[in-house]
C-alpha cells in the first residue's frame, strides 16, 4: 500500500474505536446485524438496536460511560441531563466519571396537543441556575427532535448546553451545532418493501421486533416515536 493511500490514524482511530462500542452492543444483545428486518414504520433494514437492551450490563454501561466524561473532560460541567430511562442510567455512569463531579437530572417526554415535549421537573427547574453548564447525554440519537427539545429547555431556563454525548447517533442528524460525541456513528439504510434488497434475494423477513413492541404496548397508551 502507498502513503498516499494510507488512512489518516485519527479516522483509523475512530473506526476501530466504533467497532469495539458496537461489538460492546453485540454482546448485550441490543444490536443485530446481518438479518432482515421489518420496523415499526414498516420499513426493511439489515441493522437493529433494541434500544432496551442498551443498558443492561453495568460493567458496559459504566465503561462507555466513562469514555464520554473523558471526551468532556476538558469542559467544566454542572449537571448531566438526560431523558428516558436508558439515557439516564447512561447518564449516571457519565457524571461519576467527570472531573467536575456534576449533579444528574432528567426530563420526562411526552405529547401535547399532539406535539411531542419535553418537560424537567420544578426541582430539576430551580437547580438549573442561570449559567449552569449543562451535559446532555442520550443512548440513540435518530431523528434529534428529543435533544433540540432539551436544548431549547434548557436555554430557556437560562443554561448553557456546553455539549450531547450519546452512544448512537445516526449520521444524518443534526444538531443546531453542538459539540456532539458518539460513541457509534452509524446511519443504517432503510428500504420500502417494494425496493428493498433483501426481499428480491428471497430473504425471510424478521418480524419479532415489531411483533415485540405490539405485544408490550397496551393499544389505549401512545407511546411517542423513537428519539
Ligand atoms: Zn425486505
Amino acid at each position: 500500500m502507498s502513503a498516499g493511500a494510507r488512512k489518516d490514524p485519527a479516522a483509523v482511530e475512530t473506526e476501530v474505536r466504533e467497532k469495539i462500542h458496537l461489538e460492546i452492543l453485540k454482546r448485550t444483545g441490543a444490536y443485530h446485524a446481518n438479518d432482515h428486518i421489518l420496523l415499526p414504520s414498516g420499513q426493511h433494514t439489515s441493522e437493529y438496536i433494541e434500544k432496551t437492551l442498551v443498558t443492561t450490563e453495568p460493567s458496559f454501561t459504566e465503561g462507555l460511560g466513562a469514555v464520554i466524561a473523558k471526551h468532556f473532560a476538558q469542559w467544566p460541567v454542572d449537571m448531566v441531563l438526560s431523558t428516558g430511562p436508558g439515557a439516564l442510567i447512561l447518564s449516571h455512569c457519565v457524571a461519576r466519571a467527570h472531573p467536575s463531579r456534576p449533579i444528574v437530572v432528567y426530563g420526562a417526554k411526552g405529547l401535547s396537543g399532539g406535539k411531542r415535549r419535553v418537560s424537567l421537573p420544578v426541582e430539576f427547574q430551580r437547580l438549573t441556575r442561570r449559567g449552569a453548564k449543562v451535559l446532555l447525554v442520550e443512548d440513540l440519537v435518530s431523528t434529534g427532535s428529543t435533544l433540540n427539545l432539551l436544548i431549547n429547555l434548557v436555554e430557556q431556563l437560562g443554561g448553557q448546553v456546553v455539549g450531547i454525548g450519546c452512544l448512537w447517533r445516526r449520521t444524518s442528524v443534526e444538531l443546531e451545532n453542538r459539540p456532539v460525541f458518539s460513541l457509534v456513528s452509524r446511519d443504517f439504510p432503510t428500504y420500502d418493501p417494494d425496493t428493498c434488497p433483501f426481499c428480491k434475494k428471497g430473504v425471510p423477513l424478521n418480524e419479532e421486533f415489531v411483533r415485540r413492541r405490539h405485544a408490550r404496548r397496551p393499544s389505549s397508551v401512545q407511546e411517542p416515536k423513537e428519539a
